[in-house]
């Protein structure tokens, strides 16, 4: 039988992958869409996949795991404490550390669960709270933190770019701050974490090493009206 979605999802695959050079990693947002799409999207060759809430990521990736697909979840929300030992368990990497508490909570979870967890610290550039992300100058506190933890295994850095500005600098300023892990010896090559649906081209140019794509991938997330 004909799979509609299939088609749509494989078209849209298609046209992110062009604007995707070859060595920057693709991570799907999946937030709000089933499992079946997650599924649709894995046949098409997609790896790594991203949840912004454990209560949806959790059941989602058991029904992933049940269909007998391997793919790798990326947790992009934020974090709260009490959501630590859900994140731990079904994550395989971590993008949104942003404070301390945070950092040892989620270490805590992933070494009771005997995992270790590929960790991203996130950086906001604007005094917006609201979507998460510590100050640049909190990143070192936390690297060190992560570095510290034996259910964490630092990566590199992430961050959403504000809405409404020119993106390039905040990406650019990520990327310095990725420079400095260098410098200071945590990381010889840092993953950066950035770019969206509506930012992607410019977080490329300014070296990122994964993108996050949720909307020219599945959709708008608010159906339509009429
Ligand atoms: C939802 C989300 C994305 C994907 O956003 P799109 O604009 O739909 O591509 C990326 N990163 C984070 C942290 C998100 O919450």
């Amino acid at each position: 039988m004909r799979d509609a979605r299939l088609d749509e999802l494989a078209e849209n695959l298609a046209a992110v992958r062009a604007e995707i050079p070859d060595g920057v990693g693709l991570v799907a947002v999946s937030k709000t869409w089933p499992a079946a799409d997650v599924l649709r999207l894995a046949s098409l060759g997609v790896t790594d996949f991203g949840e912004s809430y454990a209560q949806e990521a959790v059941p989602k990736a058991a029904q992933v795991a049940e269909a007998g697909v391997a793919v790798r979840w990326h947790h992009v929300g934020q974090i709260q404490r009490n959501k630590a030992r859900q994140i731990a368990g079904y994550a395989d990497v971590v993008q949104s550390i942003d404070r301390l508490d945070v950092c040892t909570a989620v270490a805590r979870a992933a070494r009771r669960a005997g995992r270790v967890l590929d960790a991203l610290i996130q950086v906001r550039f604007d005094t917006d709270r609201g979507r998460g992300g510590c100050g640049p100058g909190e990143v070192e506190g936390l690297a060190e933190c992560v570095d510290d933890s034996v259910g964490l295994t630092l990566r590199g850095l992430m961050t959403v770019a504000p809405p409404g500005v020119d993106p390039a600098p905040v990406f650019r300023e990520l990327a310095a701050l990725g420079a400095s892990l260098v410098a200071e010896e945590y990381l010889a090559r840092p993953w950066l974490s950035m770019g969206m649906s509506g930012d992607l081209a410019a977080a490329i140019r300014e070296g990122a090493t994964h993108v996050r794509v949720g909307t020219a991938l599945f959709g708008s997330r608010t159906p339509p009206s009429g």
